[in-house]
């Protein structure tokens, strides 16, 4: 419900800009803030720092602009609040914890459902009015992400678990292309698919190292298996050590090649994350003796394709594999075969797109035109010489467009563009998406420019902190509609009882 005024009011409401993680940024309990600038109509409002990591205020509800001064007491106070929201057990004492839990026999082995904690015996008591499960056997410790509540209803989080298939996918792929290390950047799943065969098969010689905001994994990995890590301003929980055991991982030793692969809440600021991903690229190329290598991390993106010109942009060298991520607790998001609908998620890469062989069973062919792998139903246009559906369906080709559009889409000669058979024709008789009212669109709405200059108190700091959600949100107004879809289907599947 929530989700679905915002997917209506966020509707791409730019006007926020990420200026990104500076030196001497104030911290939340979430590491360094990001900051930020509100813009109206090309001005530059004034600058303010928040979260990087939620986007909902629930979740952290840090706020400064760039100019405040900061009395010492509220610095102090600030302090101890980040300290005091920092996980109740270190990563040092979850992994003692654990190597007691698989030393007991299984009928005393418990998992406290509501605090999603192992549990040792002597906390039984404290946890009796919890839901637990019993008998966790050592399968079940191998495949944490079936054991832990996915925190999907949690926007900052976002825990969209792959589907079987096409995790299975990914480790076959990163093994044909003759990887044996994975840094599993917000990849929980894949990382235990190859934890959990690397113990079980004598000659599975990959290795992957978590890094993931989630902290209940420390309770089931070491710390040379998981680091606590936020991938929006780069920060490492743990510190220097959590960092070093990164960049030793990332080390490249004989032929131990290493990829990173990553699925990030969609969500998030793409600007954060790449700016993330480029300081994980340079501890990778620190790692080499004497920084010679003219190459660049090899790297999978898991995103969707509507994304792709933005992630083109900041990285040039990447390309979109037609390749649909399917995921098993996103009800939109599974393979369209039997009729369900087609996943919108991608692989971005740096590898050669040649190289990314998928797989014919399910209808991919290769293009010798294009030189890469595409999708059962995306044909190569001879005018624009090029496969060119971004969402698996056949598009067609427009001359008046000169270029291939959905199927869907028809020309408009009152837009001078192709578009849905229903489209409102020049936008203006449709509401604006952000105040709702006709006659305008959201780039010219007055309600913008007014909350801008509307003082300073907090008025305006709760407008900035709703554009701050909505920009973060917002993004693409499809994914946000698609988003409060699921959120409303899951819901009305959880009071039925069903999973
Ligand atoms: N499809 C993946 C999971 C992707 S869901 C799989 O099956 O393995 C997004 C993941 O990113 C979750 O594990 C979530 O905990 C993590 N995440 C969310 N915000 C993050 C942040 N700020 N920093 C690091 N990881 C984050
Ligand atoms: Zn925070
Ligand atoms: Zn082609
Ligand atoms: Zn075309
Ligand atoms: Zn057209």
């Amino acid at each position: 419900m929530a989700a679905g005024a915002e997917g209506a009011a966020g509707a791409g409401s730019g006007g926020l800009v990420l200026l990104g993680v500076v030196p001497g940024a104030p911290c939340c309990p979430h590491g360094p803030a990001l900051l930020f600038v509100k813009t109206s109509q090309g001005k530059e409002g004034r600058r303010f720092y928040a979260c990087s990591a939620c986007r909902d205020r629930k979740d952290c509800k840090f706020f400064q602009w760039e100019d405040e001064k900061v009395s010492q007491t509220r610095l102090a106070t600030r302090e101890e609040y980040n300290r005091s929201r920092q996980p109740p057990c270190t990563h040092r004492q979850n992994v003692e914890r654990y190597k007691n839990f698989v030393l007991l026999p299984l009928s005393k082995r418990r998992f406290c459902q509501e605090c999603q904690q192992l549990l040792l015996p002597d906390e039984w008591e404290k946890h009796s009015s919890h839901q637990f499960l019993c008998d966790i056997s050592a399968a079940q410790l191998r495949s944490p992400s079936q054991l832990l509540y996915p925190l999907e209803n949690k926007k900052t989080n976002a825990q969209y678990l792959f589907a079987d298939r096409s995790c299975q996918f990914l480790l076959d792929l990163i093994i044909s292309l003759g990887f044996r290390r994975v840094l599993s950047v917000g990849t929980p799943r894949l990382h235990e698919m190859i934890q959990s065969k690397a113990s079980q098969e004598d000659n599975f010689r990959v290795r992957s190292l978590l890094l993931d905001i989630d902290f209940r994994y420390s309770q089931f990995y070491t710390e040379d298996e998981f680091c606590h890590y936020n991938m929006f301003n780069h920060y490492f929980f743990g510190g220097e050590a959590a960092r070093e055991t990164c960049r030793k991982f990332l080390h490249e030793e004989k032929d131990e090649r290493v990829i990173m692969v990553t699925d990030p809440p969609f969500g998030g600021l793409v600007e954060a994350l790449a700016s993330s991903f480029k300081q994980l690229m340079a501890m990778w190329k620190d790692t080499e003796k004497g920084g010679n290598k003219d190459q660049e991390m090899p790297m999978f993106w898991i995103f969707p394709y509507f994304f792709e010109s933005r992630i083109l942009e900041l990285f040039p060298s990447f390309s979109m594999v037609d390749y649909q991520v399917d995921y098993d607790n996103h009800a939109l998001y599974k393979h369209g075969k039997t009729g369900r609908r087609q996943s919108p998620v991608r692989i971005f890469t740096n590898l050669s797109p040649r190289a990314i062989v998928l797989p014919a069973e399910e209808g991919y062919r290769f293009c010798a035109i294009c030189q890469r792998y595409v999708s059962s139903g995306n044909h190569h246009c001879e005018i624009c010489n090029s496969c060119t559906s971004k969402d698996g369906r056949r598009w067609k080709h427009c001359v008046l467009c000169k270029k291939c559009v959905k199927p869907s889409w028809f020309h408009c000669n009152k837009c001078n563009c192709c578009a849905l058979e229903n489209h409102p024709c020049e936008q203006t008789d449709v509401g604006c998406f952000v105040c709702g009212k006709a006659g305008h669109k959201r780039s010219t709405c007055p309600s913008l420019s007014t909350s801008h200059q509307a003082g300073k108190g907090r008025k305006q700091r709760q407008e900035t902190l709703r554009n701050l959600k909505k920009a973060r949100l917002g993004v693409c107004r499809r994914w946000a509609m698609k988003h409060a879809m699921f959120s409303r289907r899951r819901i009305k599947k959880k009071k039925d009882g069903t999973n």
